[in-house]
């Protein structure tokens, strides 16, 4: 069913405010997401009726608040095909939960002289804690290659899996080429290879539907301001076994069993993950952002993002400008993150100019240097990204924009 863009509009009070003197036009959601008044009034009314700490108090309050921070979690596992919570566990991004990962599995698993296997389209918070992993083990850290600076070269993956690396993880889609990875495939030749799976789901979970018990990974990430909750809540859902048999990350209050002046035992799962107090009103706004994406329906979300992206790519061909990542023939394996470059104009300078028309779009190498400098030879790149609230009207005004942007710049038409 065709999402009703324009009642979805009216939940999102921001788009209707103006930058700049102008309408604001934000494409920039693979960065953030805007958030609907469902998601601000649930931490509103958190923080108006509900607020106590959760897992002390046996007061009612308490008690109220645990139970609406289970049941976050309740929904996470069911919104992404999990058996159970237990396997859900908060950090504050998905920066935070692969640093745990790479800190707690990676330094009990990864011995000198082993390899860590990722991709040259990562994301740097897929790169930078491997990175810090292979220095601490002296490990190697090898990568992938791409193939047309589009897609994973999968012969180039099967050769570097005969290193046997312990770890290979990647991004299910790209936040700089939109690349929709096979996470499912990328994962099974992995286990067959004998290496711990993680994938970075970051911009896969909020634009289409995924089931992790499909994908099989050990490890799956994402953030949950990148799909209409607050700040400050990142998923890892775990493999609940490789979980149980892994140390926390983090030590303080409320991880622990029993704690005595030498020693501490661990809480069960997820608590054992969690020390101190959570993000509680980010749980709980996170749970009212999946409750309204699944009543949109996940499938809707990525056909309205494609349809989308496929005309935001035939607009941006006939402008001229180079589009990077996957074309309209690949627009199954795309998502709605499209970075171009106009020749002559370096990207700043086009954002720049466009956020004086009131449209918000992102420039630089995206948290992605590797990628963007080396691959795609560039210093940095504009970044339209879409969301379910976005329209093919705004999709226009960029391109309107980009007449201005010659003019400014004075570049021949
Ligand atoms: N991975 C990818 C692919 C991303 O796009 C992002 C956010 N730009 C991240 C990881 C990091 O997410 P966060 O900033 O929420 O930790």
């Amino acid at each position: 069913m065709p999402l009703d863009v324009e009642k979805i509009r009216k939940d999102f009070p921001i788009l209707g405010t103006t930058a700049n003197g102008k309408p604001l036009v934000y494409l920039d959601s693979a960065a953030t997401s805007q958030k609907p008044r469902q998601v601000i009034n649930a931490v509103s009314k958190h923080y108006r009726k509900n607020n106590a700490n959760i897992h002390r108090g046996v007061y009612k309050l308490a008690e109220e608040a645990t139970s609406q921070y289970i049941k976050s979690k309740e929904q996470v596992a069911k919104f992404i095909g999990a058996d159970s919570y237990r396997s859900i566990v908060y950090f504050r991004s998905t920066t935070e939960a692969i640093n745990a990962v790479a800190r707690a599995w990676g330094d009990v698993n990864v011995d000198k002289g082993d390899h860590i296997l990722i991709t040259e389209m990562e994301h740097h918070s897929n790169i930078v804690p491997w990175q810090m992993l292979a220095k601490r083990k002296g490990a190697i850290l090898d990568y992938v290659k791409l193939s047309g600076s589009k897609f994973l070269d999968m012969e180039d993956y099967k050769s570097k899996l005969t290193s046997k690396p312990k770890m290979v993880a990647f991004a299910h889609v790209s936040n700089v080429l939109g690349t929709i990875n096979d996470a499912a495939t990328i994962t099974k030749l992995a286990h067959e290879a004998g290496a711990a799976v993680l994938v970075d789901a970051a911009q896969a979970v909020p634009h289409m539907p995924v089931d992790v018990s499909e994908i099989d990974a050990d490890f799956y990430t994402f953030s949950g301001h990148k799909m209409l909750g607050p700040t400050g809540v990142g998923v890892l859902y775990g493999n609940e076994e490789i979980l149980e048999g892994m140390a926390p990350f983090h030590g303080g209050g409320d991880m622990i069993r029993t704690v005595d002046f030498q020693e501490a035992t661990w809480n069960e799962l997820p608590w054992k993950f969690e020390a101190g107090t959570q993000n509680i009103e980010g749980a709980i706004g996170f749970a009212a952002a999946i409750k309204y994406l699944k009543k949109l329906g996940m499938e809707n979300v990525r056909e309205h993002e494609k349809a989308l992206t496929l005309y935001a790519l035939e607009r941006l061909e006939q402008a001229g400008v180079t589009i990077f990542g996957p074309g309209r023939e690949d627009i199954e394996k795309r998502g709605g993150v499209i970075s171009f470059a106009m020749k002559g104009a370096h990207a700043h300078d086009i954002a720049q100019v466009l956020d004086s028309e009131g449209i918000a779009i992102r420039s630089g190498h995206h948290c992605a240097m590797p990628l963007v400098t080396r691959i795609l030879n560039e210093p940095a790149v504009p970044r339209m990204s879409f969301y379910i609230y976005n329209t093919r009207a705004e999709i226009d005004a960029v391109v309107a924009a980009f007449g201005k942007v010659k003019e400014v710049l004075r570049l021949s038409a």
